[in-house]
Parts: C-alpha cells; structure tokens; sequence
C-alpha cells in the first residue's frame, strides 16, 4: 500500500531520539553517539527478515562508557510474537537503555539480543530499524498540517490511511473537532496540542509505517487522567497484530500487558502478568499499591515512579 521512502524513517527517528532524551545542553553529544553508532554496522551485514517479531534478551549485560557501575545486568526476556510488554522501575533503571540496545544505539558488552532468532548484530542498521517504530515521551511535529505529520516519512498515502492509524492511535476524534480537521496546523512543540494529543498523533505516524515492533516511551508528565485513558485504549487496541513495548511511568498504563518487566537497579527484579506479579507481593506490588493509594510505606527508591 505504501511506498516506504529510506531516508525519511531513519531521519524521523534520529529526531525523535534527540527530541526525547536530551536536553539542549546534551543534544550535540547524542547526535555524536547516534552517528557513531553506524559505524557498528556489520561489514557484511545483511537485511533483517521480521516474520513475527520475536524478540529475546539473551543475558545482556551493558556499561555506558565512564559509568561506575553496570547499567545492565544480564537482562533475559523473552518476547512472543504480538504481546505487549510494559517495562517499569524507577527512574535511572535502565528501562530506556534494554530499548536503546534493541535499536543498537549501543551494543551489548555480553550476551546478544536476537529478533525472530537473528542477531540484530548480524544485520544492516538501516534494516533493523525499519522494523522497529519508536513513540518518544515528548514527540516532535514539525510546523506543518496534522495530516502532513502524520504522513511524514511515507510516500504516496492517502487520508484514509491516514484517518485509519489515527483512530487506531486514538488521535481521530479529537483531529476532527480541531478547527480544520488534519489540515490544523501545527508547530514545532505542537501547538495548542497537549502533550497525549501529540503522542497520540506520533503513535499514528509510526503506524503508518506499520513497523512490527513498536517501541512507546510513555510521558511522564503533563497527562491528565483521561488522557492516560486515551493512550492507554490505544496502547490495548494495537496489542495483538505486533509486538509492543511500553516504557510506563504509570503502571496502570501496562495492567492489561501479556508481560510486564521490573526494572531496578539494571537488573530485572521481577517480571510477570500483574495479576501474577500482585500474587507475588513483592516489589510491583508495594508500587501498585501506592500508585492506587492504600499505602505510603514504600521505599524512597520507587517514589520516583509514582503516577498520580
Ligand atoms: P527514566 O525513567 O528516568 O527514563 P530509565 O529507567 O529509562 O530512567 P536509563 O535512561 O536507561 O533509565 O538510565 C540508566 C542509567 O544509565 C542511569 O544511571 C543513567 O544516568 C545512565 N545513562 C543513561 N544514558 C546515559 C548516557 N548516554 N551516558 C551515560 N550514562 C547514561
């Protein structure tokens, strides 16, 4: 149906990793790393073949350069095929760093990740990227038409494709009770958009790509309840036909994933339904517990999680 321009994903993704881990400050030392990061590309490396989107976390262990202590230790998941994944812990975890090792940003220091059973070291960046879509915490759209960021990066599509992953990303009601529909403009932070409002329109631009993973860092800040409702709709609607990860602040936010990952100290502490993990009473549960408010007798460590 779309005609899948190279250059335009890879830039979109470039943006959207500036835009949502660094600061200004920081940014010229990020884009540094990201174009360092294509020299990790495999001589030889051939294209990434993704049938179902089978992801596994084979003992990874990984150190940003300089750090003191392990970033990552031995993290081993298995994904299968369409689930959704929420990955939680407290801030500094690690929980974006296992996400920037899938995209190979960095490369592990032991242990290998492997999509549907390939190595993602053995295989060109540029392929591996076009089957991973990536939804940042604080979403950059350009100055330009709600329906033009949407289809940014994609050629030749039409408004009801556009119209289509914007219902499935929950953006479609309130795109039409804008002034001008997808013709509304927008600016560089969004306009007017609250900050749900441009996630929900970046979740339907990566869906427009129809990558088999996607990749959803959830905001942290500036979302209301019902806004968190929305997205989380969204989030369950797309379960299913690919293989999801959610970086969640908010716990409830990932209650209905086939898996969800604790995240603590670069280790994965726990890592079940949550029902299961409930049931276990441990550490997802204290937290669980706060973020519904029948306790405040949780370490400090996890307080930084609390969702409102
Ligand atoms: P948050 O919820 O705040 O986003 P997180 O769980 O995603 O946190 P990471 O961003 O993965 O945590 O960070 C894990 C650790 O690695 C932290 O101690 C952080 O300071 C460190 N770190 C992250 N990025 C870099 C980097 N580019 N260089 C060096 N250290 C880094």
């Amino acid at each position: 149906l779309y005609t899948k321009s190279f250059y335009q994903p890879v830039r979109q993704l470039m943006l959207e990793v500036l835009d949502s881990y660094e600061n200004a400050l920081a940014s010229s030392k990020r884009i540094v790393a990201i174009l360092e990061s294509d020299r990790l590309d495999p001589a030889a490396g051939h294209d990434l073949q993704v049938n179902a989107g089978h992801v596994e976390y084979d003992t990874v262990s990984f150190s940003y350069a300089g750090a003191d202590e392990q970033t990552l230790s031995g993290v081993d998941f298995t994904v299968e095929p369409g689930s959704l994944v929420g990955i939680v812990g407290p801030t500094g975890a690690g929980k974006s760093t296992i996400m920037k090792l899938l995209f190979r940003f960095y490369d592990p220091d032991d242990g290998t990740i492997r999509i549907d059973g390939t190595d993602i070291c053995d295989v060109s960046q540029r392929s591996l990227r076009e089957h991973l879509g990536y939804v940042s915490q604080d979403p950059f759209l350009f100055y330009g038409t709600i329906r033009e960021n949407i289809a940014y990066g994609v050629d030749d599509t039409d408004q009801t494709a556009i119209e289509e992953v914007a219902t499935l990303a929950g953006a479609h009601e309130f795109v039409t009770q804008l002034g001008a529909g997808y013709s509304t403009q927008v600016g560089e932070r969004g306009g007017d958009l609250s900050g749900g409002q441009r996630q929900r329109i970046a979740i339907a631009r990566a869906l427009l790509r129809d990558p088999p993973i996607l990749i959803l860092d959830e905001a942290t800040s500036h979302i209301d309840n019902e806004t968190e409702r929305q997205i989380q709709r969204s989030i369950d609607a797309l379960a299913g036909d690919r293989t999801i990860f959610v970086i969640a602040h908010r716990l409830s936010t990932v209650r209905n994933a086939d898996q969800i990952i604790v995240v603590e100290d670069g280790r994965i502490i726990e890592c079940g339904t949550h029902e299961s993990l409930l049931d276990d009473s441990g550490t997802y549960a204290d937290l669980w517990r706060v973020q519904v408010g029948k306790t405040d007798s949780v370490s400090d460590t996890f307080l930084d999680t609390t969702v409102g």
